[in-house]
């Protein structure tokens, strides 16, 4: 089969390899679409190195085809399913206290498991053991599938964070991850949402997923803009949806008192960033971090997107056959794109 190898940062080829091996159990999968995080443009870049191997094959938003299903009852070749890519151990002290995101023992499909940027992926047996495969309905394609797994983080951090009714909702940045906190703030009946990003593509991709407003803050004063939309108060929550340090420090003066801030984002390795603590002292601000999902996250995405209570589908705008995987990359970095998908035939 064809797969696009990472042999180094800044290095990704289409190769001819051997097709997966399973062992006993294990689930052989067609992919079908695969869409790039922005985490696999920072491990292309080199920008993450953390638990990156090299060889190897990323992608981990992603469905397809069942190839071979191992053995497993209700399970059969060429039912389509979606994947939770991240395979927690099920019996640490985080997995057993409601956090299995943060599970150290565990393995994720596109970081220690060989991921989706190929023409079959090997799920292992233990992750269809612990249902993380989910069958798609009719009406759901591929690439809505593919979009759970971003989906499913982002509502962990609006979990954290507790974005409710009650609440103005700012979110900083509005590439796919700014725009799926639009979506998913808006689907929780947020007061009022305002995302604020440089670029005018994303500006008007954040009205059309639903924000009420939208700041360029290269153009216009975002503290001023956020005062005049929350009649003076600042922002009930803030969201930081991209790793930019500069922006930590500005969800603290956005923030309204009593206000909550998730650095969702991540950070480049060695990234540290200064905050107002008086702010966060005299205002009484919560800041919460973030980080991947559990099973429990992306069966609730899952579900959000196949009854069509968030249609994310405008969110997909450039797809490309696997062996395009270098322009695919490169659009998805050029931030000309807000989604792309990688497609097998
Ligand atoms: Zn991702
Ligand atoms: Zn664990």
């Amino acid at each position: 089969m064809k797969a696009a190898i990472l042999k180094a940062p800044n290095e990704i080829s289409l190769e001819e390899v051997a097709n997966p091996a399973p062992m006993p159990g294990d689930v052989v999968i067609r992919v079908r679409a695969a869409t790039i995080c922005g985490t696999d443009i920072r491990i292309y870049r080199g920008r993450k190195t953390a638990g990156v191997r090299y060889p190897s094959v990323l992608g981990h938003e992603f469905a397809g085809e069942v190839v071979d299903a191992g053995g497993h009852a209700g399970l059969a070749p060429g039912d389509r399913v979606g994947l939770c890519p991240f395979i927690a151990c099920g019996h640490c002290h985080l997995c057993k206290t409601g956090h299995e995101n943060l599970c150290t023992g565990g393995s994720a499909v596109g970081y220690e498991i060989d991921g989706a940027f190929a023409e079959m992926i090997r799920i292992p047996a233990q992750a269809v053991a612990a249902g993380n495969l989910r069958h798609l309905p009719d009406h759901m394609s591929y690439e809505e599938a593919a979009l759970v797994e971003p989906l499913s983080c982002v509502l962990n951090g609006q979990n954290k964070v507790g974005v409710s009714s009650a609440d103005t909702v700012v979110v900083l940045g509005a590439g796919p991850i700014g725009l799926l906190h639009v979506h998913l703030a808006r689907h929780r009946g947020a007061k009022r949402v305002i995302a604020s990003d440089p670029n005018a593509t994303r500006r008007a991709a954040a009205l059309a997923a639903g924000a009420d407003a939208v700041i360029d803050p290269l153009a216009e004063d975002a503290l001023a803009r956020v005062r005049e939309e929350t009649g003076g108060q600042g922002a009930d929550v803030v969201i930081c949806a991209i790793g930019v340090p500069a922006l930590a420090r500005q969800a603290t003066d956005l923030a309204a008192f009593s206000g909550r801030i998730s650095l969702f984002a991540g950070f480049s390795k060695g990234e540290f960033a200064e905050m107002d603590v008086n702010a966060i002292h005299y205002r009484e601000l919560t800041v919460t971090g973030a980080f991947g999902l559990s099973r429990r996250d992306f069966d609730q995405s899952f579900d959000m997107i196949a009854s069509r209570q968030l249609d994310l589908k405008p969110m997909i705008t450039h797809s490309y056959p696997l062996s395009d995987i270098s322009d695919a990359l490169a659009v998805a970095e050029s931030g000309a794109a807000i989604k792309v998908a990688v497609r097998n035939a």
